[in-house]
């Protein structure tokens, strides 16, 4: 026997569940296969753990400066299990909590993997499930390096499943994922050390961030070194060591945490039977509607190769529905301008061009303002920690294409700035707004 729906969805993450969610209320008789938890990378193995245990960390720096503030402070120490114990459990809340959305809504949840028999047809542990339209929203995994050793690593997902702290912890890659667990790890009390192939981190974010975070890593206490290509991993009697091919050795250390990039989860679906297209490193190419290359199938999320981001995959999710359930022709979500965050120590808060795409673009038609302070949190201290800001505009209206803040506060600094330079804000906006005193984000509409 056969179930038909009309809308099957692989992948309960960010941007399938919210794809079957919106198609159902528009009366869609849909399912989403998942052979995982509900919510996926960014509920059980992303954002979320991650955000709990950045605040864990920066709980340790506000430990650290309390005594700036008359404070008698003695800390016994951090607990890593006990955390882990109740962020395990928040999850779990979640993880219920999507499936009871899908419950309400009359979404059928179909445990297991899915791969394609044809274009309309998924078979899922033996059973066959057909639909008019099927929506890949499958997401991504982490990479491990093809190199000697490698296996004695572990991955970001790993990383949520460690149930004491290392004590020394080397971290490979350059990425986001990289800077945020080395922050973690630092401030929980882990002997830090970070690599990275090229010149630094966030090689893709404007210069100044990654430069002032590189220093910002370092004066904290992390080591740091550059031009690492990691060619075999060894055990020792006192841990692992990873070799470099310029014959550097780092370690030894009690965990190393690949974090060097993600490949998306499309080798499992089968997708020739589907006669559905990927790229040469398995994504799964889209127009901008998200559409494939086979009529009735459509893609979104981090499989596309697109912004790997929650509320990407969310929006495109819901924009695709809308769409496709709810008559809103030509609806679909505009890939320019979304802000991001970085949660480092401190965070970083960005949208829109670097100032090296933005003279690549405009030429001289740039203009670039910039600021760097230390904010009156570390007034009463020793600890300066820096911020630094920068605006890129162009043209004689000098409208705001780059806004990018590393510091204190910049994560919840970014959105309503994000909303401004999509409005087409210029830098007479920026200076018409009078200024929120005394806080960080007051410099951004105060520069000269
Ligand atoms: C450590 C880390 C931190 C992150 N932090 C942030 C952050 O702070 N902010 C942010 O916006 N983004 C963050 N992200 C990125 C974010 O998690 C992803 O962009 C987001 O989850 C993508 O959603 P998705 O729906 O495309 O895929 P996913 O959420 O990965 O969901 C895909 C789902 O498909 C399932 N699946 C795969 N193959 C099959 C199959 N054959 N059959 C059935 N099911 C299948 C998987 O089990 C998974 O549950 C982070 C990612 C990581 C790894």
């Amino acid at each position: 026997m056969t179930d038909k729906f009309d809308l099957l969805v692989i992948g309960g993450g960010s941007g399938g569940l919210a794809h079957a969610q919106r198609a159902a209320e528009y009366g869609a008789k849909a399912a989403v296969v998942e052979y995982r938890p509900l919510g996926g990378t960014c509920v059980n193995v992303g954002c979320v753990p991650k955000k709990v245990m950045w605040y864990a960390a920066h709980h340790a720096h506000q430990f650290h400066h309390a005594p700036d503030y008359g404070f008698d402070v003695t800390l016994n120490g951090h607990d890593w299990g006990a955390l882990k114990l109740r962020r395990d459990a928040y999850i779990e809340r979640l993880n219920n909590i999507y499936a009871s959305n899908l419950d309400k809504r009359g979404v059928t949840h179909i445990k297991g993997g899915a791969r394609f028999v044809d274009a309309n047809t998924v078979d899922v542990d033996g059973r066959s499930y057909q639909a008019e339209r099927i929506v890949v929203a499958t997401g991504g995994r982490p990479i491990v390096p093809e190199i000697p050793g490698a296996e004695m690593g572990i991955t970001s997902d790993d990383f949520f499943e460690l149930e004491t702290r290392p004590k020394r912890v080397l971290l490979a890659g350059s990425g986001y994922v990289s800077v945020e667990l080395a922050g973690v790890f630092n401030a929980l009390g882990s002997e830090t050390h970070v690599v990275v192939r090229k010149e630094g981190v966030l090689r893709s974010f404007d210069k100044m961030l990654s430069t002032e975070l590189m220093q910002a890593m370092q004066n904290s206490g992390i080591a740091l070194d550059t031009g690492v290509i990691p060619e075999s991993v060894h055990k020792t009697g006192d841990g692992m060591v990873l070799h470099a091919e310029d014959g550097r050795s780092f370690g030894p250390v009690d965990a190393l945490v690949w974090a060097v990039g993600r490949a998306p989860n499309t080798e499992a679906l089968d997708v020739t039977q589907a006669g559905l297209q990927i790229d040469k490193d398995g994504f799964i190419p889209t127009d901008e509607y998200q559409q494939t290359n086979v009529d009735n199938i459509f893609a979104l999320g981090d499989v596309t190769g697109r912004e790997a981001l929650t509320p990407v995959a969310i929006a495109a999710g819901r924009r695709l529905a809308d769409r496709l359930y709810g008559d809103m022709q030509g609806r679909h979500l505009d890939y320019h301008l979304i802000p991001t965050v970085i949660f480092s120590h401190p965070t970083i808060g960005t949208v829109g061009m670097t100032e090296d795409e933005a003279r690549a673009e405009y030429g001289d038609d740039v203009k670039v303002y910039t600021s760097a302070f230390t904010p009156m949190y570390y007034a009463l201290g020793e600890d300066k920690q820096r911020s630094s800001m920068k605006l890129i505009t162009t043209g004689d209206e000098e409208r705001v294409i780059g806004c990018h803040v590393i510091g204190e506060g910049a994560d919840e600094m970014m959105q309503g700035f994000a909303v401004a330079i999509r409005m087409g804000a210029t830098k007479a906006d920026f200076d018409d707004t009078v200024a929120i005193h005394p806080t960080s984000a007051e410099e951004l509409v105060t520069m000269r």
